[in-house]
């Protein structure tokens, strides 16, 4: 393929990549039914749902704005080729090879940010606070934009490294080399997870003993899981959206509730959000997905492979010779859809391994309670009640409420 052609690829791919989210979050905006289902009348009202709508309607547009913003950028960097003009500049100052890739990601990466910073800031301080879910301080949003930095920085900066150090020195071999670096990197984040990135962005206590640690623990104790940990987490320091999670393999398994969940729900529905975190345990979804998640990361790995080392791709980004960068920017663009076709199929994965995880609760302790929490979650984050079916397909990693009190209560 000429580069010529290798642009228009690219443009074609890129206005596909933008206009198809676009219209599924148009259809989903555009289908809800306006009334209560009978299922819910005890967590809704009328109001509750106009104003769950509205709070979609407010992020769709938010969304169309900054999507926009993004294409007409890239539109712009790939027809005016800037991409090549940056890579070029770049390039005069007489650096190795290995270095201008890194100052080209790193320039790539404090541009980027520093244009999303509105975005975060009106998102977090305008729409979620008009909706009542922000508790986020302005010190708080700044303190978290550092510590990401720093992490970016070390981490990020890091693998980032070792990565372009392979492409340049390995050869067509990088791709597995790397592949078994960040396999072993994505477990060790995973168990970690709890003890090294949380502290950083919050605070974790000890569930105090209790009724409902008491509960928790009886409950664990019956279907056989040994639970040390359980962990309170200060969620309301950010957002009043209540969450929780589980986190690593063998002993270092972990279980985090946000202090949000414990204020809103009775004994009896933590129960139950424990039975479902504990479901998905028991039926080894977590490293299902670390799995799925690894076989991913390798076949992207090797795809790119495939184009690194291709001249036309530099040339096609507006660059004058090869370009290890400019290639790798020119992947991203063009395996934009097969990445979009995998997170379909990983959102299908997790919507079946939600049921699972819904179904091994409503067996070991009951589906009424976890309906009744599922409710009040949903009610309260303002989620949709009739999303479109095409937009759940394609983006939903749960399954639409409706149809999990379906199963709970049937
Ligand atoms: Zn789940």
């Amino acid at each position: 393929m000429t580069s010529e052609s290798l642009t228009y690829l690219l443009l074609g791919i890129l206005i596909f990549g933008f206009l198809m989210p676009r219209i599924l979050e148009y259809l989903q905006v555009s289908m809800q039914q306006q009334t209560v289902p009978p299922i819910l009348a005890d967590y809704l009202t009328d109001t509750k749902l106009l104003e769950a709508k509205s709070y979609q309607k407010d992020n769709f547009k938010f969304k169309l704005i900054t999507s926009s913003f993004t294409f007409l950028l890239t539109v712009f960097f790939i027809t005016q080729g800037w991409f090549g003009a940056i890579d070029s500049w770049i390039g005069g100052f007489g650096f190795s090879p290995l270095l201008d890739s890194l100052l080209f990601f790193g320039l790539v990466f404090i541009a980027s940010d520093i244009l999303s910073l509105p975005f975060d800031y009106y998102s977090t301080f305008v729409i979620e606070a008009k909706y009542g879910f922000n508790k986020t301080t302005l010190a708080t949003f700044f303190s978290d934009k550092m510590i990401a930095y720093l992490l970016s920085l070390l981490v990020g900066g890091g693998l980032l490294l070792i990565f372009l150090w392979l492409i340049h020195f390995m050869g067509p071999n990088f791709w597995w080399q790397f592949w078994i670096i960040a396999s072993v990197f994505m477990v060790l984040v995973n168990v970690g997870y709890t003890a090294w990135i949380i502290p950083l962005f919050n605070t974790l206590t000890p569930l105090a003993e209790g009724e409902v640690r008491d509960k928790l623990l009886q409950y664990a104790a019956k279907v056989n899981f040994s639970v040390k940990h359980i962990f309170v987490m200060d969620g309301s320091r950010r957002s009043a959206k209540a969450n929780a999670f589980f986190s690593g393999f063998g002993k270092q398994k972990k279980v985090v509730l946000y202090d949000t969940l414990l204020e809103q729900h009775p004994p009896e529905e933590l129960v139950a959000v424990l039975a479902h975190e504990i479901g998905h345990y028991k039926k080894k979804h977590l490293k299902w997905g670390m799995l799925v998640s690894v076989l991913e990361v390798g076949i992207l790995l090797f795809l790119l492979g495939q184009v690194v080392f291709s001249e036309n791709m530099s040339l096609a980004l507006g660059g004058t010779t090869l370009s290890v960068p400019l290639n790798i920017i020119g992947f991203t663009m063009l395996f934009a859809p097969l990445s979009m076709v995998m997170g379909i199929g990983m959102n299908w994965l997790s919507r079946k391994h939600e049921f699972e995880a819904d179904a091994y609760a409503k067996e070991t302790f009951g589906g009424k309670p976890l309906a009744e929490a599922l409710k009040t979650l949903s009610v309260k984050s303002l989620s949709t009640i009739h999303p479109h079916p095409w937009y759940v397909f394609v983006n939903y990693s749960h399954p639409p409420l409706l149809e999990r009190l379906e199963r709970l209560e049937r």
